[in-house]
């Protein structure tokens, strides 16, 4: 077990945890971040990222990770792999473990910015069909639909991104959409319907996954409301779910208040938290903005914070 002492160890390795990670090198704090089993987080399973300030001509989500997680390492941030698997924030210094006791770490301030996860339907064969057709990304596995048929549940900008996505791929994509519009930005839907081998399905809820052993075959789905429903079956080999994400949250088992949808409830104008100490950044913490543009301007603010809040501890 290596054991590790630091003025600030941040949780989490998207935009907030790797900006939080540059200020707090440039101020001394000698940061810890952790990076979990995804470093980098959600945004190394998108493709093209056209609103990062800076990257006139766009850049991928990957290259946009390493770029901030190198940015953060020039500086002096240590990062090191593995989840948090027990944190003890009832006192100072904050007590942490780390893929069961590989690490432990005692720190002065936490910086949580462990991001969200992307939300399933719940769905009673969903979990069978995970990773036989069923999946919340598809740039991780659009490749196997090459030629096939696809649905993306959801009407935001992800889903459109994704129905995107897949149709460079895929031979038709469904978009199954609760709504009779679509929630994404203007210039997706655009893209969205323009696009011949998108369908897009409006009023559309999908009532259950057909398959077999070997995977998804297809999607009972309701169109339309009241006496005008109807219930169709779509035969499709994958099946994305692009409806939104929680908040990871879970490890910190309830020490930290959280609103009713899960998110950390940070002070007005400030990244604290209710333990003193503790601040949180980017999605983990956000149910409204949730970019990347925002994610990094809050991992920002929880480093300042978390320097400040030692200043005044002399
Ligand atoms: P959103 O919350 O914006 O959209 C979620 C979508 O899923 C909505 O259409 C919602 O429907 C639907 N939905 C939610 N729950 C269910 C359910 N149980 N059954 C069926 N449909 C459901 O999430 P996104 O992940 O799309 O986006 C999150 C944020 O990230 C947004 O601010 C978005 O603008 C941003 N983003 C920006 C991108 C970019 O600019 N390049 C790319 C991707 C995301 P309803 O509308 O009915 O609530």
């Amino acid at each position: 077990m290596s054991e590790f002492k630091t003025k600030c160890l941040i949780i989490g390795s998207g935009p907030a945890g790797y900006t939080a990670a540059i200020y707090a090198s440039r101020a001394n704090l000698e940061p810890l971040l952790v990076e979990g089993y995804q470093p980098g987080g959600q945004l190394t399973t998108t493709t093209e990222v056209e609103n990062f300030p800076g990257y006139v001509e766009g850049v991928t989500g990957p290259k946009l990770m390493e770029d901030l997680r190198d940015q953060a390492l020039r500086y002096g941030a240590k990062i090191i792999g593995g989840e948090i698997s027990e944190i003890d924030l009832s006192s100072r210094p904050f007590k942490a473990r780390i893929d069961n006791n590989t690490h432990y770490v005692e720190a002065d301030t936490v910086i949580i910015s462990t991001g969200a996860a992307a939300r399933f339907l719940g769905l009673p064969d969903e979990e069978r069909f995970k990773g036989l057709g069923v999946s919340a990304c598809a740039t991780c596995d659009g490749f196997f639909y090459r030629n096939r048929v696809v649905a993306v549940v959801g009407g935001g900008d992800t889903a459109c991104e994704e129905a995107m996505y897949l149709a460079n791929l895929a031979k038709k994509v469904y978009m199954i959409v609760r709504k009779d519009y679509l929630r994404a930005s203007k210039v997706m839907q655009k893209r969205v319907l323009e696009n011949p081998k998108i369908e897009v399905l409006f009023n559309a809820v999908t009532k259950s996954l057909t398959g077999d052993d070997s995977g998804l075959t297809g999607a009972v789905v309701t169109v339309g409301y009241g006496d005008n429903a109807d219930t169709v079956q779509i035969d499709v080999d994958g099946f994305f779910l692009a409806i939104g994400h929680k908040p990871n949250t879970g490890f910190l088992g309830g020490q930290v208040e959280l609103d009713e949808g899960g998110y950390i409830v940070t002070k007005a104008g400030s990244s604290a938290t209710s333990v003193e100490g503790v601040f949180a950044a980017g999605d983990v913490a956000d149910p409204v903005y949730q970019q990347a543009v925002v994610a990094a301007g809050a991992g920002c603010r929880a480093a300042l914070d978390a320097e400040r809040f030692l200043m005044k501890q002399g």
